[in-house]
């Protein structure tokens, strides 16, 4: 058939929509009506050759396009990629009670500022001032959009049109834009550095205190750590030196954590509790990294910078829904319970997973594994190191186990991440000494894992 002939035979759009019935249910006519055009117009630019598409394969096209626009970036994916708290990949998994509560205050009204013993208006802080206080021993606490957040109120409340004393080796940045210098500028108070990269003394404070100093800042450096010749003031001696002068001192804690994680065999970090102990004013932290909940930023600490804090009009600019309040009531609600949260909270239950469950995981998985993977490519169990992620421990690492996969050449790795990208329940590894490793750590879905590796294309590698 010539070219024009081929053209003339295709169905038309009314002939292909006849045949769509459970596309249109599913995703709706005008969806599909236009699938089905566009999808005829891609056949009329490049016709095929030797036969002219039927209704039924050019409907066939049409739905593939649909599925494709219908699939979500934001759909679940296997974070294997060895940090437990990955930024880009959504940071901490919820526990199913905090998902529970989460869905029930999306699907109906709740109690939001709403007092139901007086039925009077309420305070939409009033749902996690108690159980904050209670779990970090702080007199107060109020809850922002994140910590990014809780900093950058807090400095503006206590510190606007003043001066801040700040480490020269804890003016750090977080990766996207969080740098500290620069949110100091947003938040109307000046930056006044002391003592060294590499070491600051009680003294470089002491010198530098003046009536024009508002506040003492401490920052986590989350991400980097400084060794060899160093000297940092604690938090203890730093609050001493702030009250002596009668400014706060407010602890950025970056990742804060409300249990002491050498109970779970790695290194000590700081508690938020034992940050407020050691007399800091205010403490901030998040609630998406090692706490386990959703994105927000915590900010414990006295009542009445408490009170400041939420009287700045920024406030009602960085509040949370009902949906993210619940599921922090619901997350904070497991601290209540020690000896069950490392089993109901994801993060932590990830962290303290028996190395030798991950490489009894490792050695089930990878014969099956290698099973679907297209001749020349291979997997087999590794060994490899998982991180906590988010600025918790930055230099400390986990013994884990993994998959090694590996490709014939060097362009086949490349394709097997991209297919592997490309699953209905995308897979995400790293890729380490020319082959790509899948940190078992965090997989708990062997069933949806391998299902899921089952569905990738047998020509997605060709
Ligand atoms: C992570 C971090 C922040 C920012 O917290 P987000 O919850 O990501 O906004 C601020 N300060 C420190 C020290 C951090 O580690």
């Amino acid at each position: 058939m010539s070219g024009k002939a081929a053209l003339r035979a295709l169905p038309s759009v009314d002939r292909v929509l006849s045949l769509a019935g459970a596309a249109i249910t599913r995703f709706g006519r005008a969806e599909v009506t236009e699938a089905v055009r566009a999808a005829l117009a891609g056949l009329r630019r490049d016709p095929p050759a030797p036969d002219v598409p039927d209704a039924a394969a050019v409907l066939a096209l049409a739905e593939a396009r649909l599925a494709v626009r219908d699939r979500s970036n934001l759909r679940p994916l296997f974070n294997l990629t060895g940090t437990v708290l990955h930024t880009n990949l959504g940071r901490a998994l919820l526990a199913e009670a905090a998902i529970e509560a989460a869905v029930a205050a999306m699907r109906d009204a709740v109690a939001l500022e709403f007092d139901l013993g007086t039925g009077r208006r309420g305070e939409r802080d009033d749902h996690l001032r108690g159980l904050l206080r209670e779990l970090t021993g702080a007199e107060d606490a109020t809850v922002v959009n994140n910590n990014a957040a809780a900093v950058l109120i807090t400095l503006n409340t206590l510190g606007a049109g003043r001066g801040a004393l700040v480490s020269r080796g804890e003016l750090i940045e977080i990766g996207g834009a969080f740098r500290m210098p620069d949110i100091m500028a947003r938040a109307g108070v000046r930056l006044v550095e002391v003592g060294t990269t590499n070491r600051t003394h009680a003294r470089d404070y002491e010198d530098a205190l003046s009536p024009e100093i508002g506040l003492i800042l401490k920052v986590h450096p989350s991400n980097y750590r400084i060794e060899g010749f160093t000297k940092a003031v604690a938090g203890a001696e730093l609050a001493g030196i702030a009250r002596a002068a009668g400014v706060p001192m407010l602890n950025d804690l970056g990742s804060g954590t409300l249990v002491d994680l050498s109970r779970l065999g790695l290194a000590k970090e700081p508690t938020v509790r034992e940050a407020v102990a050691e007399g800091a004013d205010i403490v901030t932290f998040s609630g998406d990294k090692l706490l386990g909940g959703p994105q927000a930023g915590f900010i414990v600490g006295r009542r009445d910078l408490i009170a400041a804090i939420n009287r700045n009009p920024m406030k009602r600019a960085l509040r949370l829904d009902k949906i993210r309040l619940a599921a922090l009531a619901a997350t904070l609600k497991l601290y209540r319970d020690p000896d069950r949260l490392i089993e109901r909270l994801p993060t932590l239950r990830f962290l303290a997973r028996p190395l030798a469950e991950i490489e009894a995981l490792a050695q089930r998985l990878f014969p099956v594994l290698s099973g679907l993977l297209p001749p020349g490519f291979t997997a087999e169990p590794c060994s490899c190191r998982s991180q906590i992620g988010s600025g918790a421990l930055p230099a400390e690492t986990i013994p884990s186990a993994g998959l090694r996969l590996a490709a014939p050449d060097g362009v086949g790795l490349d394709r097997l991440a991209a297919a592997l990208r490309d699953l209905p329940r995308p897979v995400i590894g790293y890729l380490r000494d020319g082959a790509l490793v899948l940190d078992l750590r965090t997989l708990e879905d062997e069933p949806g894992f391998l299902a899921s590796l089952a569905a990738m294309p047998t020509d997605a590698l060709a």
